[in-house]
């Protein structure tokens, strides 16, 4: 049986050495703020930015939220970043995707500034981690990485799959694990022989977002599996969230494996309050503690 990666356990210990470094910050006077924009009503949008904010204050950073109404057109939306740009107190910036259709998330996103852009997704911060230069990072994709590099230590020589090319985890992923000396494939809808190509890797990122896609028997034995699908299904009358991955099977095979929940996901809010608390140490000239 498969070594269970707990995230949730990995996130919490990160969590407690960000919040020793935001005691020693606000020794300094310098306390790190994060600010989170919402546009409209999205129930998930609405869960997500909550669960950031207690999570920022649990941790003694500030949150700012910023609420619009679901009619916001682009220039007002504009206008509350490049203000929140000028806001001294404010490190990192966020906006919960998705936007209403009358707003082009990418020139949203590109009015962030790259110093502030906690979740990584300004062209900026991705032409730096292509070209391996200090930037920040999305958050999903370094909090596998981080749970990939506690796991094996050394990635070097590994074969990898990622199956998923978004810009927000795909993508960046195989920028990371590139830089650790794997040899990356990237999969995707138009792949062919999914199959054989994971079946090759020492190493599987799925984020699809196709409810238990990737089999277990696909599975190479003894190969680290990372789930970061969250799907929500109804199985025997009851809701329940899955991977990407079909667990029960993949965990008779694989080394080691995320659970969904409990696996990446508690990983992706610790990485932003790493982000901001990186931000906020850039801003102010002050070291870095490299967590990992
Ligand atoms: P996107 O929908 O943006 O991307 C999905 C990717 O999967 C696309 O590249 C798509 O290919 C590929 N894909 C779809 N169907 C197949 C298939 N049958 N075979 C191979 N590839 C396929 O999703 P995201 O990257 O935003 O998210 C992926 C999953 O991760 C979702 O379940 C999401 O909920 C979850 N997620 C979890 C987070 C967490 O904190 N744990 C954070 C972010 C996301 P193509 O490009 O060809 O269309």
């Amino acid at each position: 049986m498969a070594k269970l990666i707990n995230g949730k356990e990995f996130a919490d210990n990160l969590c407690k050495k960000i919040a020793k470094e935001v005691v020693k910050l606000k020794d300094q006077n310098i306390i790190p703020g994060l600010a989170v924009v919402r546009v409209g009503e999205d129930s998930a949008s609405k869960i997500y930015i909550n669960m950031k904010a207690k999570k920022t204050e649990e941790i003694g950073m500030n949150s700012y939220a910023k609420l619009l109404s679901e009619d916001t057109d682009e220039k007002e939306l504009i206008d509350v970043i490049k203000n929140l740009n000028n806001d001294e107190k404010v490190n990192g910036i966020l906006v919960q995707l998705p936007l209403p259709k009358q707003i082009n998330a990418d020139s949203v996103i590109n009015t962030i500034i790259p110093e502030k852009d906690v979740d990584g997704f300004h062209a900026i911060n991705t032409g730096r981690l292509w070209t391996n230069i200090d930037a920040l990072v999305p958050c999903t994709p370094l909090g596998c990485k981080m749970l990939l590099l506690n796991e094996l230590k050394d990635l070097s020589g590994k074969k990898a799959i990622i199956v998923g090319r978004s810009n927000i985890v795909g993508k960046p992923m195989a920028a990371l694990l590139i830089a650790e000396n794997c040899t990356v494939t990237i999969a995707h809808s138009k792949t062919a022989n999914l199959e054989e190509e994971i079946k090759k890797s020492d190493i599987v990122v799925a984020a699809v977002g196709v409810p238990e896609m990737i089999k277990g028997k696909w599975i190479k034995p003894g190969a680290t599996v990372i789930d970061v699908g969250i799907n929500r299904i109804e199985r025997d009358g009851k809701q329940k969230l899955v991977g990407d991955v079909e667990f029960e099977e993949a965990e008779k095979i694989a080394g080691s494996i995320t659970p969904v929940p409990g696996g990446v996901g508690p990983m992706t809010i610790a990485c932003l309050l790493h982000n901001t608390l990186l931000a906020t140490c850039r801003k102010n000239n002050k070291e870095f503690p490299r967590f990992f």
